[in-house]
């Protein structure tokens, strides 16, 4: 097989298409080669030798050093030097290059080829002495770092003393003199480290150099970088050996780096750094502040230094149009490397730049309206997550940051405010116009108005779908769990961290993006939805087939949905009502009932609240489909714990203390999430979801009423295993409908369906569709009883079975497709085999996942519901699996 391909003077074997063989750097040296741009020439070696060299004890195929022999031939003669030549030597450079590209991850070597000999012809030929012999102490510096295992320290330390030594403070002032007596100390370390000398051979420089790019793919970096960004190890990378072309050869001589839109706005212009007389790796390096490429981008910045624009105008002009070209050709923004070479300009890398959302926006619909790509390319080329950053305020990225330990990133956005340790008090604060960081261990379903005070939200235990996220996320505030490292004392109110203590009234910022928990306020900016933005979604809007709908129950929060395009409410959770200030006593007094009657007394103060919330939320979504899911949570959630709560209900309720704490006892459960709760509270009392039913119907004739026109409720049923549970409160609630239509003279129409969060329920699936009009799929719980694990508690060990590849992701987060999945399928298929027009949802935190939608568009789900703040993620997702 062909195992080196060559590229220059406007010639190359490959092309762009073959990254997977040439990695992404070759891919695309061979494609502007195609271009006719000016690349140095050179050769990949291809990512199948990669594969052969760790299949074979890091040896190479038999005829590979005859191909490299040959290759290297062949760039001396595209460019009039020979590869060791102590006259006209040719120099390389030995890059790697994978597939995907690996930022900094593995090794490159510049200036290879240099010997005591060879320095000598290019001294000659440059006819300049000081930059051969600074090219050849850069070279040894770099090739024994990279691979012989010296470090840069041992170079930086002797390059110091020098410089102290002469009195200089700047690189630029050695002489080649100061220069040669730096290579000879260099070369003496090398050889006191490694008791062989430092290699002279070219062609030996050169399969070291090879050996250790290949070698660099498993470094820990390297290996690192691909488990965070799911790159397989089986990939391998290539190596590129391409003819050096020196930016460093004076006042006409550059390098720099350069995008051909903003990548932080994405507007078209452009962007980028050079630097004058200075080797590539000197403007990563960030030792010299590198010069703007435009005279406009030097003058908004105020910088005093000369642009290329101004410095080099020619070859600036020539770089304008090569940044076209490539636009025009790879339809899309690139990130670009240059060298200049005594005002010549050379390639030497181009690829699709990473940028911004608000920069992917703009760019996308830019880029179509320039007709360069088509509306579908535009929608795919926008990671739906990245809307996030769209939609919240975020820090200021020029603001400095005190970084006090991190957590997860549970809730997107930025949030300062004064710390507070429990709802009330934020609450309180709140009131008082404070801006509150509400700070918990973890958060319960009575913190709710505590939560939705407090401008951010902060714990110390739960994942990412513990309660504080999944509210958090649902109210679109920010928020930052199972931050392990704070020691939260709630009852003093102090909150330690790496020994320092703060208070009640301290001030943090929780970014909820990253995790980062900051000491103090660090400046944030607010979202600006753009132009771009609704163009986009539009576009997206037109293709996708799956409805997106949100799970709601706050007046703000479906009005939030509605403006980000949800099409109705696909879950309603009504236990977030019963915690409100106007109503927790009613609740309380309902559940700590000793009997029926009791229950009753407290169900008649409740039913006009829950009806007035019903009342706005169809108001609100006006004809879009609302479904309200039933009572779901254990009644153990709304016990009361103080003395002065519990007072307080046994006076409402007009009996003894001690009666309610009794009661409160019998209520306490060891496993909540498996107990009573769901469908098993409507069974064991009836009551609770025929009051909920009833302020349902009323609400609907009223809206309906006022509107002129029918609102169909869609009614939910929590936790069902069994036709049979199913059977028993839908009878109870068709009773309701009966009862409020005769009331009201008026007929109702609704639906009455379940969520399918239980396997069995997913594998009675068609049964149980015989009985329900719409399944929605609960796969927080659904994830949590399929694989018996606590979706609170999971956090602890998840990490560990990611890193173990037990997982590839947490499944709370992206839907277990196999396991999960496979129910959902079943689910699907045996109700809809009943009854065809089965309505199917996903109303799990994965209804806003994009991997999670791709799979609920392939199943035939028909809407997915998520979050407010994940509307228009969900919109696009659907849009990109429907493509
Ligand atoms: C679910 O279980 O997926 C669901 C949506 O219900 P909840 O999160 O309220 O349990
Ligand atoms: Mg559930």
């Amino acid at each position: 097989s062909k195992w080196v391909y060559t590229f220059g003077d406007g010639k190359a074997d490959g092309r762009a298409e073959m990254k997977n063989l040439l990695g992404g750097k070759g891919a695309n040296l061979a494609e502007m080669s195609h271009l006719g741009l000016p690349v140095p020439p050179g050769f990949t070696i291809t990512t199948d030798v990669c594969t052969y060299y760790y299949d074979h004890g890091r040896t190479y195929p038999d005829t590979l050093t005859g191909d490299v022999r040959a290759a290297v031939a062949d760039v001396g003669a595209k460019v009039g030097a020979i590869f060791g030549d102590k006259d006209n030597p040719l120099l390389v450079s030995v890059r790697s290059g994978a597939r995907a590209s690996m930022p900094g991850m593995m090794d490159t070597v510049l200036n290879l080829g240099l010997n005591d000999e060879t320095v000598l012809g290019l001294a000659r030929q440059a006819g300049d002495e000081r930059f051969a012999y600074d090219s050849y102490r850069r070279f040894i510096q770099m090739y024994s770092d990279v691979v012989l295992d010296v470090g840069h320290h041992h170079f930086e330390e002797i390059l110091e003393i020098h410089k102290e030594e002469k009195g200089y403070t700047l690189d630029t002032q050695l002489t080649p003199a100061d220069l040669k007596a730096l290579i000879a100390e260099y070369k003496k370390t090398v050889e006191a480290e490694l008791g062989r000398p430092f290699p002279a051979d070219v062609n030996e420089q050169l399969w070291g150099a090879i050996g250790a790019v290949f070698g660099s793919w498993r470094n820990a970096r390297a290996e690192t970088y691909r488990r965070l960004n799911d790159i397989p190890e089986s990939w391998g990378t290539a190596v590129n050996v391409q003819a050096m072309v020196f930016g460093n050869m004076g006042e006409t001589s550059a390098t720099g780096v350069a995008f051909t839109r903003n990548p932080s706005t994405g507007t078209a212009e452009i962007y980028g750094e050079y630097l004058i007389n200075a080797q590539g790796e000197d403007v990563v390096a960030g030792i010299r502040t590198p010069q703007y490429l435009s005279k406009a981008a030097r003058v908004a910045a105020g910088d005093t230094k000369p642009s290329m624009e101004e410095s080099l105008p020619e070859v600036y002009v020539q770089l304008v149009e090569v940044f076209h070209k490539l636009e025009r050709h790879y339809r899309d923004m690139q990130d670009i490397e240059f060298t200049v070479q005594r005002s010549k300009l050379w390639m030497l890398q181009t690829r699709s730049g990473k940028r911004t959302a608000k920069a992917a926006l703009k760019i996308a619909v830019e880029l179509c309206n320039e007709g360069l790509i088509d509306r579908e390319t535009a929608i795919l080329r926008v990671e739906p997550q990245m809307l996030d950053q769209l939609l919240h305020p975020t820090l200021d990225p020029k603001a400095a940051r005190d970084v006090l330990t991190r957590g997860l990133p549970a809730s997107p956005g930025a949030a300062s405010g004064i710390i507070s340790f429990t709802a009330d008090d934020t609450e309180k604060l709140a009131g008082e116009g404070r801006k509150v960081i509400l700070v918990r261990a973890e958060t319960s379903p009575e913190d709710i108005h505590g939560m939705h005070a407090a401008q951010g939200i902060l714990t110390s235990r739960g994942g990412m779908t513990s309660h504080a996220a999944v509210v958090a996320r649902g109210m679109g505030r920010p928020c930052v769990s199972g931050a392990g490292a704070l020691k939260i004392d709630a009852a003093n109110q102090t909150l330690t961290v790496l020994g320092k203590v703060l208070k009640r009234g301290d001030v943090l910022t929780i970014d909820g993006s990253t995790g980062e928990v900051m000491l103090g306020e660090v400046p944030t900016v607010q979202p600006e939805l753009s132009g771009d933005f609704s163009t986009l979604m539009g576009w997206a809007d037109a293709v996708r087939r799956l409805k997106v709908r949100t799970n709601a129950e706050t007046p703000l929060d479906a009005e939030t949905a509605r403006r980000f395009g949800a099409e109705g409410i696909g879950l309603c959770r009504t236990e977030h009502m019963f915690f409100d200030a106007d109503r927790i006593l009613a609740v309380r007094e309902m559940i700590l009932a000793s009997d029926k009657k009791g229950r009753e007394t407290a169900l008649a103060k409740l039913l006009p609240v829950q009806r007035g919330d019903f009342v706005k939320l169809f108001e609100i979504m006006a004809g879009l489909p609302v479904t309200i899911r039933l009572l779901d949570p254990p009644l153990h959630e709304f016990l009361p714990h103080t003395e002065a709560e519990l007072a307080e209900v046994a006076a409402a309720a007009g009996v003894p203390v001690s009666v309610i704490k009794t009661r409160a006892h019998d209520l306490a459960e060891a496993n909540p999430m498996l107990g009573h709760r769901g469908c098993r509270l409507g069974i064991t009392y009836p009551e609770i979801y025929e009051m909920q039913a009833r302020a349902i119907f009323e609400a609907a004739i009223e809206v309906g009423a006022k509107a002129g026109a029918t609102v169909t409720p869609e009614i939910m049923i929590p936790l069902v295993a069994t036709k049979a549970e199913l059977d028993i409160l839908k009878g109870k609630i068709a009773g309701i409908a009966k009862a409020v239509a005769a009331e009201k003279g008026k007929d109702i129409p609704y639906l009455i369906g379940t969520m399918i969060e239980l396997p069995r329920a997913a594998l009675r699936g068609g049964e149980i569709a015989e009985a329900a009009e719409f399944f929605s799929f609960g796969t927080n719980d659904l994830t949590q009883t399929t694989f018996g694990i606590s979706r609170d508690d999971a956090a602890h060990f998840l990490d560990d079975y990611i890193r173990a590849g037990i997982f590839q992701k947490d499944p709370f987060v992206s839907i277990d497709e196999d396991g999960v999945g496979e129910l959902v399928r079943l689910a699907s298929e045996r109700g809809r085999a009943v009854r065809p027009n089965l309505k199917l949802g996903i109303c799990g935190e994965h209804g806003g996942d994009p991997a999670s939608i791709a799979f609920c568009e392939k199943t035939g789900l028909d809407y997915v519901s998520c979050s407010p703040y994940r509307v228009p993620i969900a919109r696009l997702a659907a849009a990109q699996a429907a493509l």
